[in-house]
This record gives C-alpha cells, sequence and structure tokens, in this order.
C-alpha cells in the first residue's frame, strides 16, 4: 500500500486474486520461495507521459498517457488501452494485472499489460480525436513493437482510434508493422470478427454456463449494461441465440424495451451518431429511459455487465438474486465488487468473472497476431469457430481446475487458479528476471 498510494481498483483486483490463492499455496510450496506473488503484483515497467494537443478552438491542452507492461512471462505485452476521465494510475494496473491472468486462461502465447490516458473523447470533434490520438502515439511507439508491446482498444478506443495510432506509428517509424496494434480495419491487417469477439465471446461463455445446467440462453430474459462495443454484441449474439435482451445503458442512464432491444437502432444511435442512450426511447414507443436508479432492478434470468468497474454492487447483485437471476457473466472488466460476487456465490448464482467471460476480446486479438504473422486473412466463419473453442475450452479449464483444488462449480477459483499457475510456472522456468 505504501509503494502503490491511493491506487484502490488495484488493490481491489489483487485481493480479488489472492484471495483464492490458498490451495495453491499450500499444494506449491515453491511459490513462495520463489517470492512469486511479490514479484507478480510489481508491474516489468510502467510509463507516464505527457500528451499534449491543441484542440478546435486553438487551444494547448494537455493529458496524461500511460502503458503498463506488467508480465512478459508468456508471451509479448498485450492489453488495450483506455481513453476516458477517470483514468490513473490505478485503473491502468487493476486492469494490467487482470490481464496477465486472462492471457494466461486463453492458452494462448501472450503476456499482460494495459494503457490509456486521461482524455475524454466525448464531445470531441474527429481532428481533435485524431490530433490527440497522433500524440499519444508519438510518445508510445518506441516502448511498442510485434514482439514486445501489442497494445489493442478498450473503452473510448475503438477501430476509428486504433486507425489513427496506426497511421501515426507507420509515419514515425516508416515500417508497415501490421502485428504492432490489434484491432485494426480489415482491410489494412485487421482481423474478422474482432470487433464481435469480446460480446460475442461472453455470450458464449454464459451459454457454456447455462448448459452445466441443462438450460440455455435460448428463451431467456437479459440485462445488459453499456452501449459500447461489448455491449452492442453481447446484446446481438444473444438475441441471435433466442434470448429477450431487455435494457441497454450508457453512463446517463438505461432504457428498458419489453420487446427486445432493438439492435439496428441501438447500433444506428450509438456507433453511427455517438448520441446518448436516452434517444433510443425517443425513436421507439415500447422502449422507455430511466435516469436514476440501477439497471439490476430489472427482473432477468442472466445479467451481462459490460460497461465499467465496480457497476454492479452487492445491493445490486441481493436485488438481482432476490428476482430470480440464474447466471451473472462479465462483459466488462472487474463490473462487480467484492460483495456482488460474495452474494452470488452465496446464492449459487453461475457466475462468470472477466477474466474468463470477456477473455474472447484478447483471444481473437491474438488471431489477429498470427493472421500479421503469417500474412493471412481468414475467413468469419473460420475465425468465429475458433473463438467458439477459444471460449469453450476456458470455460472448461475454470471448471477443472476449479474441481482439482477442491471448489466445485467456482468459476471465480477456478479462472484465477489456472491463469495464475500458467504465469507463475513460467516465471520460475525464467529465473529471477
Ligand atoms: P466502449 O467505450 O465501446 O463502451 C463503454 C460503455 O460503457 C459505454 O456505453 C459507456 O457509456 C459505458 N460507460 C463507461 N464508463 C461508464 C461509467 N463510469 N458509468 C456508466 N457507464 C459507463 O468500451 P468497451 O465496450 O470496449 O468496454 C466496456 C468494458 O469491457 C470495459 O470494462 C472494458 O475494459 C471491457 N473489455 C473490453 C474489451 C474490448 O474488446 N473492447 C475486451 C475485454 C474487456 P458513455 O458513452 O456514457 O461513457
Amino acid at each position: 500500500v505504501r509503494r502503490n498510494p491511493g491506487e484502490t481498483e488495484f488493490f481491489q483486483a489483487v485481493d480479488e486474486i489472492f484471495a483464492t490463492l490458498d490451495p495453491v499455496m499450500e499444494r506449491h510450496p515453491e511459490y513462495v520461495e520463489h517470492g512469486i506473488l511479490r514479484r507478480m503484483v510489481e508491474p516489468e515497467r510502467q510509463i507516464i507521459f505527457r500528451v499534449p494537443w491543441v484542440d478546435d478552438k486553438g487551444v494547448v491542452k494537455i493529458n496524461r498517457g500511460f502503458r503498463v507492461e506488467f508480465n512478459s512471462a508468456l508471451g509479448p505485452y498485450k492489453g488495450g488501452i483506455r481513453f476516458h476521465p477517470s483514468v490513473y494510475l490505478g485503473i491502468m494496473k487493476f486492469l494490467g494485472f487482470e490481464q496477465i491472468f486472462k492471457n494466461a486462461l486463453t492458452g494462448m502465447p501472450i503476456g499482460g499489460a494495459k494503457g490509456g490516458a486521461d482524455f475524454n473523447p466525448a464531445g470531441r470533434s474527429e481532428g481533435e480525436i485524431m490530433r490527440f490520438c497522433q500524440s499519444f502515439m508519438t510518445e508510445l511507439y518506441r516502448h511498442i513493437g510485434e514482439h514486445t508491446d501489442v497494445p489493442a482498444g478498450d473503452i473510448g478506443v475503438g477501430t476509428r482510434e486504433i486507425g489513427f495510432m496506426f497511421g501515426q506509428y507507420r509515419r514515425i517509424t516508416n515500417r508497415f508493422e501490421a502485428g504492432v496494434l490489434t484491432g485494426k480495419g480489415v482491410s489494412w491487417g485487421g482481423s474478422l470478427v474482432r470487433p464481435e469477439a469480446t460480446g460475442h465471446g461472453t455470450v458464449m461463455f454464459v451459454n457454456q454456463m447455462l448448459k452445466t445446467k441443462n438450460t440455455s440462453l435460448d428463451g431467456a430474459t437479459v440485462a445488459v449494461s453499456g452501449s459500447g462495443n461489448v455491449a452492442i454484441n453481447a446484446i446481438d449474439y444473444a438475441q441471435t441465440l433466442g434470448a429477450t435482451v431487455l435494457t441497454a445503458s450508457d453512463s446517463s442512464g438505461y432504457v428498458i424495451d419489453e420487446h427486445g432491444i432493438d439492435i439496428e437502432l441501438l447500433r444506428q444511435i450509438k456507433s453511427v451518431e455517438r448520441g446518448r442512450i436516452s434517444e433510443y426511447a425517443n425513436r421507439r414507443d415500447c422502449a422507455h429511459f430511466v435516469a436514476d436508479g440501477s439497471i439490476w432492478d430489472v427482473p432477468v434470468d442472466v445479467a451481462l455487465p459490460c460497461a465499467t468497474q465496480n457497476e454492479l454492487t452487492g445491493d445490486d447483485a441481493a436485488t438481482l438474486v432476490k428476482n430470480g437471476v440464474k447466471a451473472v457473466a462479465e462483459g466488462a472488466n472487474m463490473p462487480s465488487t467484492h460483495s456482488a460476487i460474495t452474494t452470488f456465490r452465496e446464492a449459487g448464482v453461475l457466475f462468470g468473472p472477466g477474466k474468463a467471460a470477456n477473455a474472447g476480446g484478447v483471444a481473437t486479438s491474438a488471431l489477429e497476431m498470427q493472421q500479421n504473422a503469417s500474412r493471412d486473412t481468414w475467413s468469419f466463419d473460420y475465425t468465429h469457430s475458433r473463438l467458439e473453442e477459444t471460449m469453450e475450452e476456458i470455460h472448461d479449464r475454470c471448471i477443472a481446475t476449479a474441481e482439482d483444488f477442491g471448489y466445485p462449480g467456482d468459476y471465480v477459483t477456478g479462472a484465477n487458479i489456472a491463469g495464475f499457475l500458467k504465469v507463475a510456472d513460467a516465471m520460475i522456468a525464467q529465473g529471477i528476471v
């Protein structure tokens, strides 16, 4: 705590993982001897930099940029870039720390990292976004590379922003190095399915969980929070599999649509017009907008938090349980507070933690890296089936590990231990570095 003052979210992420590792330490005392836990919580490298840019009125603006290169024992650092006003070192470190274990869980050869800036893209013109991305990359480029560190998108960073950053990287280095970033457009080195991957993967994961109880999403009611990349694709795929998704949200409130979210309308408002969620209710008679209150008050069979950290509290979890929720899977990173997770586990609700349930995004980024390395382009169906296989493997890995360590059916323990073992073993094999 003294070394990382005020980094609340980072402490939360570390506590959440370490609280499940006692059975591992009992079975493997060598991890203690090698100081594995103390080494893991210290990032290999943290870069903090000034991002100067000029807005449309000619005013000079300064933001703070970050890249936390946390652990590269399994492969090049890999993790998204977030542009949001709430970004500070504690958020970068929580996300980077989670990413280590998530990436290990995918079975792909990738380390863990995260980056971003306290820049607020809301209301900024395309020109301002481009200038910001260019300035951000003007520093970041010296720290990344296809064998070193491969960033991707996250909150506030989609294909448009990746494009501006990739263009600047290419200009500075005079290299078309496709493997340096993932989430690229398909015509310039991107992978089909990458935009859909996190949302689809989360839905695949929850369906796997439901399958263990001989049920499925078909006919289920679902609440999804958020209306960004992850949420929209989760809504779309859940409805493809026969569910009715009743909600979507953004930071201004949420909408309820009794007939199921009209995905085309939602995409038009949020992705094309970049408008607010209330606009959805304005344009659809069977929907209404709620500015105050919790989206988790809506009674559903399945809840998929897909917006941001700590958006689902202990009280929300208690309401969901009271209303009969059967399964919860985290599309976002750490959306459930510690007390929410405890409530779900005690109530016997199927609970898929983010590092397993939303790993489809980074897994497909790793597939994008494979395509870049082989200068190949895979079809949508092939890539989608690889994503599906990966989500099944992650699911089964969580179940098998939880069982092996005496916690059958506990996805939190299974995901944490399976990810941890892989990273710890690689760190020990590579010596004290
Ligand atoms: P987007 O920027 O596309 O969308 C974020 C959504 O969450 C928006 O609807 C946004 O609303 C809402 N949101 C953000 N912050 C808040 C807040 N403080 N309160 C309420 N709503 C908020 O991001 P993504 O969809 O890419 O990411 C969503 C989550 O999924 C994040 O936790 C991210 O780390 C995680 N994730 C993303 C992956 C990816 O592939 N993109 C991979 C794995 C995890 P508003 O527009 O009002 O801000």
